[in-house]
């Protein structure tokens, strides 16, 4: 298609992920259309795919970095305004005398915090900041079933759109495509079929649940108020060594749990759902105290219980003409709360690519070449990665549900937390922090991380080498002395 002068960018999927990259697409004067599968999730008969009610995320330093960076300073307020900062972790147990115990363990020593969020909330904040940008439209209802990406062209289908109810299917013209559209992306899909395109999925053998925790009504006498039940400023964990009951607090009072377990345990408790009480008081000491047992059984039983998906691929482009995002490039399991932090933080890196100067070896500088080019560096710089968060997030879930309660890794960070503060020169961190709180590259991260793990193995073996070697000259001196 002939480049028109100002360029057509069209986002698929308005997730987060879209709508932020159709916010600096907007801010770039681009003439953007936003296509989206369900209806105005605004509108209140709108189900949300997949999820119950709503979902809370944390969200961390990547993610509010990306929307800072959007150029729309109001929209971080506003959404600051119904986050919840959580400082650390809070371990729920029971201990050798059968007594129930809460540990806190802060996230860290510096005080910073992640933010819980309800990612409706977040989503419908970002859609009235695009309503409000005169450059952009948005289509709900319309499904991505194609695109001709050498032609620059797609189609979708319109649900209900004709006098008759039926579906209608409409073709669309763009200059670039922004694919958002989620793990199953119909954007990669038809990509594939342009790019060479490595792809890798996996699907863990664990499922989740969501459940809630009820906010607590007071009556005083200036009327009736609702109270966290547990500490509003922790991401709440009930660790198993198979399995995972987490708790992230809402602005309402209340908590959204999920329960992660393996698909056999499911299958078993699906069979006698009577007995999800006394699984949970076995597995996850106090939740009966928090949850009713007939709730426990109407959640399980009425909530679906949702698969976890892993995708790794590359490139994520092709030629100048489409770029996938966020979960739709790169879905990973939720146990370092970064796969949503990850897609914002993609936005904003894939812009700084559109907004640099383009390389000298570009003969002829047209906007397709500028803008193949940039997607082209953007695929190379990101891979890395995405694929590094991808395996942390794998990784962090056997942190979560078992180390967390062992005294090593207890040891380790309180040893890397007092050398960042003690030697401020040595740049130390613990990987979590450098993940969740700064925004250097996650290779970087585990690169240092890596190289912070080598230092402190070997100063431990030559710190107990040293006791060894003294202990046997004392013992010597000891002997000899003894002799003489
Ligand atoms: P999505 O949110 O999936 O949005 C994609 C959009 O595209 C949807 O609106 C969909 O309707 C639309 N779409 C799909 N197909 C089409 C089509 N053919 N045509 C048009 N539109 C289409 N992340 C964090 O950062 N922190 C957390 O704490 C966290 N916790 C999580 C907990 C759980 C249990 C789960 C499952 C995930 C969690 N995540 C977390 C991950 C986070 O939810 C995702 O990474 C994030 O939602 C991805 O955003 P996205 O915009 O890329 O995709």
């Amino acid at each position: 298609m002939a480049e028109s002068k100002t360029q057509k960018t069209i986002v698929i999927g308005a997730g987060p992920v879209g709508t932020l990259a159709a916010l600096y697409a907007a801010q770039r004067g681009h003439d953007v259309e936003v296509y989206e599968l369900r209806s105005d999730l605004r509108d209140p008969s709108t189900v949300p795919l997949n999820f119950t009610k709503s979902i809370n995320l944390a969200l961390s330093e990547r993610g509010i970095h990306a929307i800072r960076e959007s150029g729309r300073s109001v929209l971080l307020e506003q959404i600051f305004e119904s986050t919840i900062p959580m400082h650390g972790r809070m371990i729920h147990g029971k201990d050798l005398a059968g007594k129930l115990y809460e540990k806190p363990q802060d996230y860290d020593i510096h005080g910073r915090s992640i933010y819980a969020v309800d990612r409706g909330g977040l989503n419908k904040t970002l859609l009235d900041e695009l309503d409000a940008m005169p450059n952009v439209n948005i289509m709900f209802n319309h499904k991505l079933t194609g695109a001709d990406f050498k032609k620059h062209k797609a189609w979708f289908e319109v649900s209900g759109s004709n006098k008759s109810g039926r579906n209608r299917e409409i073709e669309v013209d763009f200059d670039l495509m922004i694919g958002a559209d989620g793990a199953h992306s119909a954007a990669r899909y038809h990509m594939m079929k342009y790019q060479r395109m490595d792809y890798q999925q996996e699907y863990i053998d664990t499922l989740w649940c969501e459940f809630q925790i009820p906010a607590r009504e007071v009556q005083d006498s200036t009327g009736k108020e609702t109270k966290f039940r547990i500490s509003p400023n922790h991401l709440h964990i009930w660790p198993g060594k198979e399995f995972m009951f987490i708790a992230i607090p809402s602005f309402d009072g209340s908590f959204t749990c999920t329960l992660f377990m393996p698909s056999s345990h499911f299958i078993h408790l699906e069979a006698t759902p009577q007995s999800v009480p006394e699984f949970f008081d076995v597995n996850f000491p106090g939740v009966t105290t928090l949850i009713t047992r007939e709730n426990l059984i109407a959640s399980f039983k009425s909530n679906p219980h949702l698969p976890l998906i892993s995708i790794k691929c590359s490139p994520y482009h092709y030629e100048d003409s489409v770029v996938i995002l966020g979960d739709a490039a790169h879905a990973m399991v939720p146990f370092y709360g970064q796969g949503m932090n990850a897609g914002l933080e993609d936005v904003n890196v894939l812009f700084s690519f559109i907004d640099s100067e383009p390389s000298k070896h570009i003969e002829r500088p047209s906007p397709s070449n500028l803008r193949a080019e940039a997607l082209s560096k953007y695929s190379e710089y990101r891979k890395s990665d995405a694929h590094v968060i991808n395996d942390l997030a794998l990784q962090n879930y056997v942190e979560m549900r078992a180390s967390v309660v062992s005294p090593i890794y207890a040891a380790r960070k309180w040893l890397e937390e007092k050398l960042s503060v003690l030697v401020p020169s040595l740049g130390w961190q613990t990987k979590y922090s450098r993940v969740s709180f700064g925004n250097e590259r996650y290779s970087e991260v585990i690169r240092k991380s890596d190289r912070q793990g080598r230092l402190l193995t070997f100063w431990l073996v030559g710190l107990i080498s040293s006791q060894v070697v003294l202990g046997g000259l004392m013992a010597w001196r000891r002997a000899t002395r003894g002799r003489g």
